[in-house]
């Protein structure tokens, strides 16, 4: 028998949620809180349910992707009575601690409960690069990860339910402060009239490629200091590219967590 799924949420995520499982052939219900988003995927063969209740009431397995902690918790209040017993996946992005928390209510009313943190953007659901992360019991993720393998690649990270949101969390940062840097490059370029999309194809394209995997390999806590790092020559580094902002105009504070940074290891350092 097809596998039974209930996606609560057709925002961006749970549209492409909705598609990816489709396509995989699930058999898939959808419930939104604002009615009218469902006709694409009615017309591909989804059910639209017309409460939360009967949407869990639908579904071996519960897929939760709402705006945030308080929209789940809102949503799913009201149904608890019908979640008993079942599995609902929350693919929801919050902090460890809500998930934590999150977890905790639910197994209050027998739920099996599993915590998500989504490793892609709506265009990359289902693509090779996509993948999730999730954390709770390992018996329910083994039971729901081939089940929700069409969204992305299963990676379950731990028992603690917290453990998804943290690297989540993690991971966004590091993402967050990647396009800072690469908006203060571009912005750089840009201030003095140079041909910005040959510096991003050409340039900072296969320059941060070739760099990735020795920042990610070097992010370490504040004490570590690589043995090659040479704090004279990365302090002048960075005045440099300072001096590069000023002379175009351009905001040193875009380049500022450069400096956090390089102050932690000169620190470090003595
Ligand atoms: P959208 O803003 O597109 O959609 C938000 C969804 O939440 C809508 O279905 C909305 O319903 C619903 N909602 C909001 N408040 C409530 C509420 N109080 N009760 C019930 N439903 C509510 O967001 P996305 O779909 O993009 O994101 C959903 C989740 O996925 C978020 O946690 C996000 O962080 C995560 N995510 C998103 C990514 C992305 O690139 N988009 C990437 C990775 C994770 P309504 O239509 O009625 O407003």
């Amino acid at each position: 028998r097809k596998e039974r799924i209930s996606i609560l949420g057709l925002g961006a995520m749970g549209r492409a949620l909705a598609s990816a499982l489709l396509e995989a052939g699930a058999e898939v219900t959808v419930w939104n809180r604002t009615s009218g988003k469902a006709g694409e995927f009615v017309a591909r063969g989804a059910r639209e349910a017309p409460s939360v209740e009967e949407a869990i009431g639908a579904g071996d397995l519960t897929v939760a992707c709402l705006l945030d902690d308080a929209s789940v918790r809102e949503t799913l209040a009201p149904a608890t009575r019908h979640l008993a017993g079942g599995t609902l996946v929350n693919l929801t992005s919050g902090s460890a601690r809500q998930a934590r928390e999150l977890a905790g209510w639910l197994d209050g009313y027998g739920v099996r409960f599993l915590a998500g943190g989504i490793m892609a953007v709506p265009a990359t659901i289902g693509t090779e690069g996509a993948f999730i992360l999730y954390s709770g019991a390992r018996d329910v993720f083994d039971r729901a990860a081939p089940v929700l393998a069409p969204i992305g690649r299963p990676r379950w990270v731990g028992e603690d339910p917290g453990g998804a949101a943290l690297y989540d969390m993690a991971a966004l940062s590091g993402m967050y402060g990647m396009s800072a840097g690469a908006d203060h490059a571009v912005a750089l370029v840009h201030a003095e009239g140079g041909d910005v999309e040959t510096f991003r194809r050409e340039v900072l394209q296969p320059w941060m490629e070739q760099m990735l995997p020795i920042m990610v390999a070097g992010a370490d806590v504040a004490e570590s200091v690589p043995e090659e790092y040479n704090p004279a020559m990365q302090a002048t580094g960075l005045e440099n590219i300072l001096s590069a902002s000023g002379e175009a105009g351009v905001p040193e504070d875009l380049a500022g967590h450069l400096r956090a940074s390089l102050w932690r290891m000169r620190r470090a350092v003595g």
